[in-house]
């Protein structure tokens, strides 16, 4: 019997991720009183913020796509993002550049694009715009119909089934890109997208596909003031709503009784009591530590560890004093080899000797991120993660980070030692101990076929009624919009459960 609600219902969210907050923001704007806990002592999870002399540094995501459905998260609120935060466009979205010097600027322009396609070979222009429909296609079925539906049963992947059999979903991107164009440069220009959410593009389902018409949609975006300045947007829009945020408030336990959630102890000793309870904290943390010595915990803990995890990330944060104008806000640097350097990456067994960068440099866009004439940056490479290659990561960081350094500076940032004002380097060691990530990887399960969907863990525990996942590790899977979609599928389930239960 649905009963409406009678008195406020209270819950919990573990974690203050992008998937956190947007999860805490729709509760508290239903009426649920929410209070989000979070580790450290800054809100945003992947997306903290790293601030040393007068220079500003997201430490992950930077590329901000569809912005409408960060607008929706405030809309739940009862209010409007532009009031919290202003979006700049980004153009190009990214240049692409190969060793052999071949540039390649990715942008919103169809002609301009052409232009660029036709100079690399005359016969993928028409190939591309076979791959773009198809692109769109695969955007309607697997994000605007499925983005934001929990998969709570199998019978929900079979209703889907034939749609993803149509879009032959069993394929890889890569090889879905590959059947439309043919140059080298322009298949791996249009199929490294999935990395952005920790798919390996020779792996991850075609359905990622659907990055590449979300970006040519909706555009690519940045916050003024930095990715950090959206979190705090979000953050603000939670409190004038009345929610409550603790930092440095870390969840040791999740309390049950019987099949229920009935709260969560904190390491400092503090309890927390609530109706419902969500994670936002990496899957295996919750089931494995956080619900430690519970027969679900144990048994789910011990199946998800089984499972495939996607690579780790060595991010490297650095600032200039003298900025670098030549460089885009988005750079992506291929090195020699696509193919099997993503192999390695994947599989593990060492790190390899080579490697592909992204390059970030946010004063292109925003130059308040920097002393004035000077510049912030990160340079990030995908690597191993920790279960399938344990390096020491405290001794290989600094190494790499030199020869990281050597790279760009050879390459593409001339004078950057000279101008180096500051650094600091995130490494799989950290995601491990800071966001306490299952071997340390960057963005929780690999998002392969058979660990996406019904496959992935459930936005609301099979056994436990009144717990929750949110973010990267459950439906639909990583990136800003992945988990923020994640979030939406979340709370319709709490909401609906909360005006289920007695008074
Ligand atoms: C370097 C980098 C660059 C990226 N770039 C992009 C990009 O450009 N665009 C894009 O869309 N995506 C990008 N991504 C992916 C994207 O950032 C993530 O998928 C997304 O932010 C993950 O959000 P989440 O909600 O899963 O939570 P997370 O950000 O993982 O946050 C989880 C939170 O839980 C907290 N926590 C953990 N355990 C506990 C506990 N026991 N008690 C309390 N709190 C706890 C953690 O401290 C953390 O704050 C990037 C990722 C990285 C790492």
């Amino acid at each position: 019997m649905t009963r409406p609600m009678e008195g406020p219902r209270r819950a919990v969210v573990i974690g203050a991720g992008f998937g956190g907050l947007a999860l805490a923001i729709r509760l508290q704007g239903a009426g649920i009183a929410t209070t989000l806990l979070e580790k450290r002592d800054k809100p945003g999870g992947r997306a903290y913020v790293y601030e040393d002399q007068g220079f500003t540094f997201d430490a992950g995501p930077t590329v901000i796509t569809d912005p409408t459905a960060l607008e929706e998260v405030f809309e739940a609120a009862g209010a409007k993002l532009s009031d919290y935060v202003e979006l700049l466009p980004v153009a190009p979205f990214y240049r692409l550049c190969w060793e052999d010097g071949t540039v390649f600027d990715y942008a919103n322009d169809q002609e301009e694009l052409d232009r660029q396609i036709r100079a690399l070979n005359p016969a993928d222009v028409e190939g591309y715009r076979r791959f773009l429909a198809y692109s769109r296609d695969v955007f309607r079925e697997g994000y605007e119909k499925l983005g934001t539906v929990p998969f709570l049963h199998f019978t929900d992947m079979m209703k889907a089934g034939p749609q993803l059999a149509r879009l032959q979903a069993w394929r890889s991107v890569h090889s879905m890109v590959a059947s439309f164009i043919k140059e080298e440069h322009l298949r791996q220009a249009f199929s490294f997208h999935s990395l952005l959410v920790g798919g390996n593009p020779f792996a991850t389902s075609s359905i990622y596909a659907l990055i590449h018409a979300l970006e040519r949609k909706w555009g690519v975006w940045f916050p003024r003031g930095g990715t950090g300045a959206l979190i705090q947007g979000m953050v603000r829009c939670f409190t004038d709503i009345g929610g409550r945020i603790e930092l440095s408030a870390e969840v040791e336990r999740i309390e049950l009784d019987g099949e229920r959630a009935k709260g969560v102890v904190l390491k400092d000793g503090r309890r927390f009591e609530a109706d419902l309870v969500a994670s936002n904290a990496d899957v295996v943390h919750t089931y494995a530590k956080l619900l430690a010595g519970t027969a679900r915990g144990e048994a789910h803990g011990k199946s998800l560890k089984k499972r495939r995890f996607s690579m780790s990330l060595f991010v490297l944060y650095f600032g200039l004093k003298k900025h670098q104008p030549q460089l885009q806000h988005h750079t992506v640097l291929f090195g020699a080899r696509y193919k099997p350097l993503i192999a390695e990456i994947f599989k593990g067994g060492g790190l390899p000797a080579d490697f592909s960068l992204y390059l970030h440099s946010p004063c292109a866009t925003d130059p308040s991120l920097a002393p004035e004439g000077a510049g912030s940056y990160y340079v990030l490479a995908p690597v191993p993660h920790l279960g399938n290659t344990p390096l020491d990561w405290a001794v290989e960081g600094p190494r790499y980070a030199e020869k990281i350094f050597d790279y760009l500076e050879a390459r593409y940032m001339p004078g950057l030692r000279e101008n180096l004002v500051t650094h600091r380097i995130f490494t799989p060691f950290d995601f491990r101990d800071e966001l306490n990530a299952h071997v340390g990887s960057a963005f929780s399960l690999d998002p392969v076929l058979t660990q996406s969907a019904w496959f992935r863990p459930h936005n609301r525990d099979d056994r436990i009624g009144n717990l929750y996942i949110v973010g990267a590790g459950t439906h639909p899977g990583a990136g800003v919009p992945g988990v923020v979609g994640s979030a939406k599928a979340t709370a319709g389930l709490m909401i609906a459960d909360a005006a289920l239960l007695p008074a």
